[in-house]
């Protein structure tokens, strides 16, 4: 069976016949063949903690997923081109999970693609403007109209650079003190399209920012930068692809932690807990503004097992109580994180809200110079012990914690416990140096310190 295929076999294949940029985590890549809860195991055997997976947002194989999946496969899985009560009843619970005005829903198959939907809506609600305002640092998808508004891919490796249709707010730093203002980032943007003879119609922003580094915005931020979008004309899209559904601890939605009610909320990754599905969530009048006489039709958009993944997830998130243990893990996940902060200077910051948490690594100095090296060594010895973190942000200095929603204070303290257990070992000398060669060349985001010759 192709479970039975060695790890060698399995990496030559991949090789040979998989795209070869086709991403793979850790520098030696695991093998997994089984996952349960916030467990991963490998064909070994091997047991991992998995701190990052935030698609298997009730647990990796949930048994209420996969028996509502397996049992709408075998009934019937066909397109949304029939009537069926499964798309309308996930459509009336996302609906009633969310603000009035949030009410019409589109199925889609990815978060690239709600995103991609939702630009079109947003430039049928907004004629004739045609720029668009994205944050710093921020992803929105992998199609190539996302990678133009994703600072995060194009202004790295194989990236072309911000094109003029493309306008970004400074992410904003807290742990700096940067780049807290949204009224004046909001201004700048609008100014800098104008000068260009360009209108905004949307600004996309997710409320927690992932990619851009689990950088929580500042008090008032996003409402301030919605305030300006709307004054000029623009609609304001909360990309909720991994903040959402309970994720933030405080809120079912983390836009609604911002004080903010978006015109457009995306909706992709946890909505079916690894089924491939998203979603565009808007307001009536958009929705009219986009039926302009062309059909909206994705295959496998809405199709009828989607629908059946998407009402287990969000029952098993309110059976299970899941956005109240997120609150619960994180503060006592973050506590004990910044316990051990005191003693490791290169813990530079902890920040987040319920299980969506990031530990900023810097060189320890009073300038919190990024680390990225440091970051990525503690990666790959936290994996050594069989616990997967990631990195992310701009600088790829941000250990990143965002774990299947089951994931509890046991998993928090062998999280913990095995940080402090590396920490004590001591960070390789190279690592600082490899930085702070990084730094004198002004940090270039196309560069993996660790991997200059010194
Ligand atoms: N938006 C955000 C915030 C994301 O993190 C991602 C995926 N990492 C996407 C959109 C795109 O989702 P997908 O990979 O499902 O297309």
């Amino acid at each position: 069976s192709v479970a039975a295929l060695n790890t060698a076999t399995v990496a030559a294949m991949r090789r040979k016949l998989v795209g070869p940029n086709t991403a793979v985590n850790y520098d030696t890549p695991l093998h997994i063949v089984r996952g349960a809860g916030a467990y991963l195991y490998d064909i070994d055997g091997n047991k991992y903690l998995d701190c990052v997976n935030n698609v298997a947002h009730v647990g990796h194989c949930h048994p209420q997923v996969v028996s509502a999946v397996s049992k709408q496969m075998s009934i019937l899985n066909t397109n949304a081109r029939y009537l069926h009560g499964n798309l309308v009843s996930h459509a009336e619970a996302l609906a009633a999970s969310m603000p009035e005005p949030l009410e019409v829903t589109y199925a889609v198959c990815s978060g690239s693609e709600a995103n991609d939907l939702a630009f079109r809506i947003a430039r049928a609600a907004r004629p004739g403007a045609e720029h668009v305002a994205v944050m710093g640092g921020a992803y929105h998808g992998h199609t190539r109209l996302l990678i133009d508004m994703s600072p995060f891919k194009y202004e790295g490796p194989g990236g072309e650079g911000r094109k003029p249709w493309v306008h970004v707010l400074p992410c904003p730093d807290p742990y700096r003190g940067l780049h807290m203002d949204g009224k004046a980032a909001a201004r700048a943007a609008i100014a800098e399209a104008e000068a260009e003879g360009g209108r905004i119609c949307a600004f996309f922003a997710e409320s927690i920012l992932s990619c851009g580094g689990q950088i929580m915005p500042p008090k008032g931020y996003l409402a301030d930068v919605h305030a300006a979008m709307r004054a000029h004309g623009a609609v304001c899209v909360a990309d909720e692809v991994q903040c959402g559904f309970g994720r933030a601890g405080s809120h079912f939605w983390a836009f609604d932690a911002q004080g903010v009610v978006p015109d457009i909320v995306t909706l992709g990754k946890s909505i079916g807990n690894g089924f491939p599905m998203g979603a565009v969530v808007t307001r009536r009048e958009h929705a009219l503004a986009f039926s302009n006489g062309m059909e909206y039709f994705a295959t496998c958009g809405g199709c009828t097992a989607a629908g059946a993944a998407g009402l287990a997830v969000m029952s098993v998130v309110a059976s299970e109580g899941l956005q109240a243990r997120a609150a619960d893990t994180g503060d006592y996940l973050m506590a004990r994180l910044r316990e051990l902060q005191k003693l490791y200077p290169v813990l530079g910051d902890v920040r987040g809200t319920g299980l969506m948490v990031g530990i900023e690594v810097v060189d320890g100095s009073m300038a919190k110079h990024h680390a990225p090296s440091v970051a990525h060594w503690i990666r790959e010895a936290m994996v050594a012990r069989r616990v997967l973190l990631a990195t992310d942000g701009p600088y790829a200095n941000v250990l990143k914690i965002k774990p299947p929603m089951c994931f509890g204070r046991a998993e928090s303290d062998h999280l913990v416990e095995q940080l402090s257990q590396v920490l004590a070992e001591g960070v390789p000398e190279e690592m600082a140096a490899y930085d702070a060669a990084w730094h004198a060349r002004g940090m270039p985001k196309t560069v993996k310190p660790w991997l200059l010759k010194l």
